[in-house]
């Protein structure tokens, strides 16, 4: 008889324990990353959106309107890698998108950041590489199915697994991300541990879906106001990703990081193909948002010095 309950208890526990292993596990699919920093719609003035997803670490280190919470950033260089997600077929995202990486005056503000060593980000952003995947998560993508979605594109080996990179999940116009794409913010960053690594990622969907929260314009100065949208909010989450990688480096008191501070601001502009821009990356002109200058005192600028 003992010996029969002690049986019947352990089945019981067993169902117990895979009934509540799946109900966990289904839940934790569909409960938002609470730990990515969010790029703000265009009309939002909440500039504490990213306090919570950042620790309140004791001590600081100071910055220029900046600070410094002792965690890493990426050092020698930033890779790009574009993971086109969804139906991009005939879209000129593709080429837009894949020439402006490079050295720039841009970029080279993030060399006013550095490590605990002191030692400086570099101005070096290499575009490295990009694959396709074809809606193996549909058309309404949970934060977790985007960490999916790099992590498969690693661990199959479609792209290479780069501590020093940031992956980026490009969505087209007809797919969502169900945290809050278009309705709570345009894009977002943050990390995972893939493959036993440290991996930086990057979430930016197509603001065509909603051109009056994630598009500055609804031209664009490459005739592709999607793309040239996505190229500020790319430019915006990758120089966050590069100065606060793990969400423990360069962040200000209200959890805003180098290009919070700036979001939604150009500086001066010119026309082109009707849109307006305000800097050349390559051969193109870009419309790309300011980015906080950790020198001075600290501003938004495009350039430094
Ligand atoms: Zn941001």
């Amino acid at each position: 008889m003992k010996r029969f309950i002690g049986i019947l208890l352990t089945i019981t526990m067993l169902a117990l324990v895979s009934f509540l292993g799946s109900a966990f596990s289904q839940g934790q699919s569909e409960l938002a990353n609470p730990h990515k920093i969010v790029h703000r719609l265009r009309g939002d003035q909440d500039l504490d959106k990213n306090k919570e997803a950042h620790p309140n670490n004791a001590k600081p280190q100071r910055g220029n309107g900046i600070n410094y919470h002792g965690g890493p950033v990426i050092l020698g260089g930033t890779n790009v890698y574009y993971i086109w997600y969804g139906n991009w077929s005939g879209n000129s995202a593709t080429s837009i998108l894949t020439d402006f990486a490079g050295h720039s005056p841009y970029f080279n503000i993030n060399t006013t950041y550095y490590d605990g060593a002191g030692t400086d980000v570099s101005n070096i952003v290499l575009y490295k590489g990009q694959t396709i995947d074809n809606y193996s998560h549909g058309t309404s993508l949970s934060d977790s199915a985007i960490q999916a979605v790099v992590s498969s594109a690693i661990t199959s080996g479609a792209l290479p697994k780069d501590t020093n990179g940031v992956y980026f999940v490009l969505t087209s116009a007809d797919v969502t991300a169900s945290s809050g794409f278009c309705t709570q913010y345009c894009g977002w960053h943050t990390r995972g541990t893939i493959a036993g690594s440290d991996i930086k990622y990057s979430f930016v969907g197509n603001p065509d879906r909603c051109p009056s929260a994630c598009e500055a314009q609804t031209v664009g100065p490459n005739g592709n106001a999607g793309a040239d949208g996505m190229a500020s909010i790319i430019a915006h989450e990758l120089e966050e990703a590069t100065t606060d990688p793990d969400l423990n480096a360069w962040y200000d008191v209200r959890g805003q990081e180098n290009a919070d501070k700036c979001a939604w601001t150009f500086g001066t502009t010119y026309t082109v193909n009707g849109a307006r821009a305000n800097m050349k990356l390559g051969t193109r002109d870009y419309l790309i948002q300011r980015n906080w200058v950790n020198a001075s005192g600290g501003y938004c600028s495009l350039t430094y010095p």
